[in-house]
């Protein structure tokens, strides 16, 4: 099979910035992060194939493979070029019909792969976390700081709503950190590969929009950002003392079995 670097050279174009076109050339990243994704009868949805250096090697498995590419000059490339056992799909992944696209794969258990374009990683990963699809494993590839998030404790600067309902809903582990020399063309930072393992456990349908609320303004109170809730001052103060916070408390310093109390006391 050639090589990542052997694919772009015999698909002279110029990637586009605007959709974060970094293409990875890491032979030995692309054999882990393929060895990482694969397990036997799942099947896979892939966001942002590009060229298919991550799509080519996962296609040998003859597993399926439903690979979301926004670029359609891409789509052109990928479908001449990949074998029947991989669909590729010209859309913007965060308006794909993915219910529709795992049906189309089977119906069960899915893992999703990608490299995902920079500059959509936070509703990339927001929509997976938040999709009810039965996920197997998510092999995610971002930017450093991005990944940061997904391991971000309370009071870090980088503690977000997204940093606490993936850390209830998975396991998150870093498989590989990369330097810009991986990727041609070579982006200004490093970056990380992920591994989100789901845990068993089903998160109260409220989670998101406490969170939602309890972060609006990091520097009020709980108890002044839960009226964006539906609860006043004191019906707020109540709803923490329940919990066994104290009244005073800010929605940067709570841990996420803080907010998963709180949200199934609401
Ligand atoms: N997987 C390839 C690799 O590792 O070489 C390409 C990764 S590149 C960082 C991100 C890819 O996502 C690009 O091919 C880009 O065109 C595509 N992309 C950008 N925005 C997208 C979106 N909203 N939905 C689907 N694909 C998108």
């Amino acid at each position: 099979m050639s090589t990542s670097r052997e694919i772009i050279t015999a698909h002279p174009l110029t990637p586009n910035k605007a959709l974060g076109q970094n293409f990875l050339v890491d032979e030995a990243a692309i054999a882990r992060i393929v060895y990482a994704a694969l397990e036997p009868r799942v099947p896979m949805i892939e966001i942002g194939p590009g060229l298919g250096a991550l799509t080519r090697p996962l296609a040998e498995s003859g597993l399926r493979i439903a690979a979301v590419e926004l670029d359609s000059a891409l789509c052109r490339i990928l479908e001449a070029e990949l074998p029947e056992n991989v669909s590729v799909i010209n859309a913007d992944f965060l308006k794909a019909d993915l219910e529709k696209i795992h049906a189309s794969l089977g119906g069960d258990d899915l893992t999703f792969v990608g490299n995902l374009p920079y500059y959509v990683t936070s509703p990339i990963v927001s929509r997976l976390v938040s999709c009810g699809l039965p996920i197997r494993r998510m092999v995610l590839m971002m930017q450093k700081e991005a990944a940061d998030r997904f391991f971000a404790k309370p009071k870090d600067k980088n503690y977000v709503p997204l940093s606490v309902l993936a850390q209830l809903k998975y396991s998150v582990g870093t498989l590989l950190e990369l330097s810009p020399a991986s990727y041609w063309p070579q982006p200004e930072v490093a970056s990380a590969v992920l591994v989100f393992d789901p845990k068993e456990v089903s998160l109260p349908a409220k989670l998101p929009g406490l969170l939602k609320c309890a972060f609006s303004m990091r520097r009020k109170t709980l108890v002044n950002n839960l009226s964006g809730f539906g609860l006043n001052k004191k019906e707020a103060a109540a709803l923490l003392e329940r919990a066994g916070l104290s009244a005073g408390v800010r929605a940067e310093e709570l841990t996420p079995g803080d907010f998963l109390r709180l949200a199934e006391l609401c």
